[in-house]
């Protein structure tokens, strides 16, 4: 933070509904600072798909120097399926920032905001609360935007390296720590030579961490037991592709990607950014929830609460937390998605009006 105690951060609204879900994000950003008594120098930064297509460039050297140099970036999503490079894939610049500043951890927070948009109850009336961090930098997705092979056959590399496993897998005790000190590796270890190497440096790594228990899941068997008993699991922690999946199954559990927040963290640079994507059929109506971005600033203001060890972000991380809680309980934050109709700029107004326990 700065010396006037402002937060500085980069804003990628980019495309579709994201410029639609960030203007209630940043409105609530602003209440909660103006109440916790920190100050935000919040700038916008042009990237993704339709940057793309106006202006040549999805990802712009001013944008990547201005997430270097930020606190912290909130980004909302990019891509347009009608968008695309000339080789047919999509453009995709929030990935190409995790590689550019080895984002590695993928931290994805699954937690029961609305319970009657739980499909799952436990019998023993446990709620859902659990992290799944995906490492975001190597894994399967190491040949992205590649086409290795010839006309009869294609192939992708797993990559795990010893570097990243172990960065990877400290941020995760670390995290299991702050919380209810269980964490639970998910790989292909009994198959996969890269995942049994995986399962090694784990290994290696949890006898620094002797207060937090573990457990190993062959991935197969975690996609049974995540909708058996969610409720039993604290962080997990797993290859990129294995986590691309199953975060979105876990998204699923609590009612969808509109109350999927994520954070995408390295060693210096982190960026903050619900986990859909630009939802191109509800774009330009309104409807769009905003929990997820609304969630994600709350993961940012805890995040850098937590490594300047400053009380006011974290109390503030921890009111959005609290008031998002609230306007859903009152009915006034469900939107289309959660079954309800509250549009997407009433969300921001029921949580700004419950910030501070009111
Ligand atoms: P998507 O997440 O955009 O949409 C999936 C479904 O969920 C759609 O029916 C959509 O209307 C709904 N949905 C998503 N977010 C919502 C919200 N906040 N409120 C209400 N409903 C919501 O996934 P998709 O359709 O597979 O992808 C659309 C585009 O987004 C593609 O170009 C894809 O590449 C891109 N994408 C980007 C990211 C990202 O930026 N991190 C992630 C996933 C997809």
């Amino acid at each position: 933070m700065a010396a006037n105690d402002t937060i500085s951060i980069a804003v990628l609204p980019g495309d579709g509904i994201g410029p639609e879900v960030t203007a209630p994000a940043l409105d609530v950003l602003h209440a909660v600072a103006g109440r916790h008594g920190f100050g935000v120098d919040a700038r916008e930064h042009g990237a993704g798909a339709g940057h793309y297509r106006d202006h040549g460039s999805a990802l712009p050297e001013e944008t990547i120097r201005a997430v270097e140099s930020a606190d912290a970036t909130l980004l909302a999503a990019m891509g347009l399926p009608d968008v695309r490079y000339a080789d047919g894939t999509e453009i995709v610049p929030q990935i190409d920032l995790r590689e550019i500043f080895g984002l590695y951890g993928g931290v994805r927070p699954i937690r029961a905001w609305l319970p009657e948009a739980v499909p799952l109850k436990d019998p023993r009336g446990a709620d859902i609360d659990f992290v799944l961090v995906r490492e975001s930098t190597e894994g399967l997705f190491v040949d992205r935007g590649k086409r290795n092979g010839d006309a009869d056959h294609a192939t992708d590399t797993m990559r795990i390296t010893r570097a990243v496993s172990e960065k990877l897998f400290h941020f995760s005790f670390q995290l299991a720590r702050q919380r209810r000190s269980h964490l639970t590796l998910i790989d292909k270890a009994n198959v996969l030579g890269s995942m049994a190497f995986f399962r090694e440096v784990f290994d290696e790594v949890a006898t620094e961490y002797p207060d937090v228990t573990t457990s190993r899941l062959y991935v197969d068997a975690a996609a049974m037991l995540m909708v058996q008993r969610p409720w039993d699991f604290d962080v997990m922690v797993t290859e990129n592709m294995f986590g691309d999946i199953l975060s979105d199954l876990a998204a699923g559990l609590v009612g969808g990607l509109g109350l999927a927040p994520s954070g995408d963290i390295g060693d210096k640079v982190a960026i903050f950014q619900p986990s859909h994507g630009t939802a191109p059929d509800i774009m330009g109506k309104g409807i769009a929830n905003p929990l997820a971005t609304i969630l994600s600033v709350s993961l940012m203001l805890d995040w850098l609460g937590r490594r300047r060890d400053d009380p006011r972000l974290l109390a503030g991380a921890a009111d959005i937390e609290q008031a998002v809680r609230r306007a859903l309980a009152a009915g006034d934050a469900t939107t289309v998605d959660l079954g309800g109709k509250v549009r997407t700029a009433d969300v921001a107004r029921a949580v700004i009006a419950r910030l501070g326990n009111r």
